[in-house]
């Protein structure tokens, strides 16, 4: 492998890789770095993510900029402002020894009037999101007709995210003579179509085996009831005590719930997507980054910038619609030649896009069965006794130790050692023992789905004697209004037709209560009704929606109104990411009700964002965060259920 300093950067450069601490170039460096710097040519350079390709385009540019010349000669173009602000800080970090070369970063969501005055006060080098470029040309701001040198990075997510007229527009502002460096993980049509519209006959590199996912990343599914999505995750994030993961929704409201329901079984979850603000955004990122967040639930959009690079796993809590995307988010781990799991929650239904996917990717999924509660007690077991084995000892211990020793008088060794053990183990056993396997093909056992724990309508398998098919297929349906919230039968079948957006024959047999209703649908549209009423609230009120056990519409069993019985309040709204301390178990039904809670910010207290409820974490009986075995505060992540 050629060294850095052969590669033909000058001195001032090789020495600020140094100090970088990159010590050989990675393969998309080592092969695009001396044909920039020798030829003014175009290229396409396909690298996955974590391969360093921001290195490979940032120093051959840094090296042919004139700092005499106060004119901007660089633009590069990438899809979000995270990586925006990303690229500018790398690049200002390679040209720290450079004299006079000034790096502006352009992006939506804030001021463009100080972007405008950065770029008056001289730069050579631009880094803007398209979206904002596009407005500061047409004001008039940035002037981008003398530049030598567009490179569009990440040019694949560019055109996912639907910039590929904007893109077109700006490079129409751009001289003809200039070079184009095109950098991407993958080739689709659009990125070939613009390769081929506005590039000259480009010189391409390719890394690794084209549309390929990363070589290190290992792709697992895991085949659950949709209705056990949320549960099933629990298990992977507990299976997993050192879990450092995005996980993958497909609506900002999945996204939100999901985040949220961590955060109340004590997870050190965060949300981020396009419904919070870019302050909340902000905060998310920077707590993930360090590690204060450890699940990190995310839409494919605004996890576009996510560039963390010790990601342990990504989870795909549900499949996203192209397949490319798949692409995107494993690309999120297995970063810098690490190695890292793409886990994939599935239903039965849903196989199918397995294949789609190892198809696309060239890469086989092995299928993995849901771990059992015996499995994962076990794993939290020996990551408990690892943990105590690695645990420094707090020099104050030592002051009480005589009247520990007289406490724990009489007690031999082995019997000490499973009384520490079960402090922290003994509710988590408790939780664990008992539960079910969620294998869904181990499921049709015709008992009475609990919620949150109920069966994949999308699974025909699946379909016990419990549900009421109508005798015709069709599904009937318990909903918690009626009368007296003002709807008649006409009423709540548009209501429940706007809210699914379903076709007008989908919703029949209504029977409309004073207060409750039943209604039928066809088994086709059951999963997306379940999924809609999952967590909808309306006016402030939560609408809930379930099969029906009854078929004549009794509905007694439910409750009349049939309210969730759980509060919401305050369940860290936007991209909140603070731990509930609950102190034991939930009632109200709620699918997490079942699960100890955690405490987790107890050893955050340099976030600056303890809860109020933290009080409890210092019981050591009630909480894990607060026993003596818990986290030295040099360890900044936290460790999976304790
Ligand atoms: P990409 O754009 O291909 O996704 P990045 O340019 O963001 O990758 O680099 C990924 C990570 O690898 C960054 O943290 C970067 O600092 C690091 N990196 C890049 N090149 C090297 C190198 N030659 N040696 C060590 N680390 C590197
Ligand atoms: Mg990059």
């Amino acid at each position: 492998m050629t060294p850095f300093s052969e590669l033909g950067l000058k001195e001032s450069l090789v020495k600020a890789i140094e100090d970088l601490g990159f010590e050989t170039p990675s393969e998309v460096q080592e092969k695009a770095i001396p044909i920039l710097l020798a030829d003014h040519i175009d290229l396409v350079a396909l690298a996955q993510t974590g391969t360093g390709k921001t290195a490979a385009f940032g120093f051959p540019l840094i090296q042919r900029i004139d700092p005499s010349s106060r004119t901007t000669q660089g633009l590069i173009l990438s899809p979000t402002r995270e990586l925006c602000l990303q690229i500018t800080k790398e690049i200002q970090a390679y040209s720290k020894y450079e004299r006079g070369i000034n790096t502006v970063a352009i992006y939506g969501g804030a001021s463009i009037q100080d972007q405008a005055r950065q770029i008056q006060r001289g730069a050579q080098i631009v880094v803007a999101t398209p979206g904002r470029m596009k407005d500061m040309i047409n004001r008039g701001m940035v002037d981008i007709s003398k530049i030598d040198y567009c490179i569009l990075d990440e040019a694949d997510e560019m055109l996912n995210m639907g910039f590929f007229e904007d893109i077109k527009d700006i490079l129409s502002n751009t001289p003809k003579e200039k070079a184009t460096w095109l950098f991407s993980a993958t080739m689709p049509k659009e990125v070939a179509i613009i390769a081929k519209k506005f590039m000259n006959s480009p010189q391409e590199i390719t890394v690794g085996t084209k549309n390929s996912g990363a070589t290190t990343v290992q792709h697992e599914y895991y085949v659950a009831g949709g209705r056990d999505r949320y549960p099933v995750l629990k298990r992977l994030a507990d299976t997993n005590p050192n879990i450092f993961s995005v996980i993958f929704c497909r609506t900002k409201r999945d996204t939100q719930k999901v985040a949220e329901n961590l955060i109340e079984d004590g997870y050190n979850a965060g949300a981020l997507h396009g419904d919070l603000s870019q302050n909340q955004r902000d905060l998310v990122m920077n707590a993930f980054r360090k590690k204060q967040i450890q699940m990190l639930v995310a839409t494919d959009v605004a996890a576009r910038g996510i560039d963390v690079d010790d990601i342990t796993h990504v989870i795909n809590y549900q499949l996203p619609d192209e397949i490319e995307t798949y692409n995107h988010r494993s690309g999120r781990t297995g970063r810098a030649g690490k190695s890292g799991t793409s886990m994939v929650i599935i239903t039965r239904s849903e196989m199918r896009k397995i294949k789609a996917i190892e198809n696309k990717i060239q890469k086989k999924f092995i299928a993995k069965p849901i771990p059992t509660g015996i499995e994962i007690c076990e794993t939290q077991l020996y990551h408990l006794v690892n943990k105590i084995k690695d645990t420094e000892v707090n020099a104050d211990v030592e002051n009480y130790l005589p009247a520990i020793n007289d406490i724990l008088e009489g007690i031999d060794k082995d019997t000490l050692v499973q009384k520490i053990v079960s402090v922290e183990f003994g509710r988590f056993f408790n939780y664990y023992n008992k539960a079910k396997d969620l294998n869904s093909n181990d499921r049709d056992r015709g008992e009475r789905p609990e919620r949150g724990e109920r069966r994949d309508s999308g699974d025909s398998r699946d379909r016990g004697a419990s549900r009421n098919y109508g005798g015709d297929g069709s599904t009937r349906y318990f909903i918690n209004i009626g009368e007296k919230d003002g709807y008649d039968w006409m009423s709540l079948k548009d209501f429940l037709r706007d809210t699914v957006n379903l076709g007008k024959d989908d919703i029949f047999k209504v029977d409309v209560k004073e207060s409750f209703s039943f209604f039928n649908s066809e088994a086709n549209v059951e999963e997306a009704i379940l999924n809609t009423f999952k967590d909808l609230k309306v006016d402030g009120r939560f609408v809930n929606v379930e099969v029906s056990n009854n078929p004549i519409g009794g509905g007694s069993s439910r409750g009349g109104g049939g309210f969730k019985g759980r509060s919401k309040g305050g369940s860290g709204g936007g991209g909140g990411f603070r731990s509930k301390e609950r102190g034991g178990y939930k009632g109200g039904g709620s699918s997490r009700s079942d699960r100890p809670s955690r405490s987790s910010s107890s050893d955050r207290s340099d976030s600056g964002r303890r809860s109020s409820g933290d009080g409890g974490s210092r019981d050591g009986g009630k909480s894990f965060g607060g026993s003596p075995f818990s986290e030295n505060k040099k360890s900044k992540r936290r460790n999976g259920f304790m």
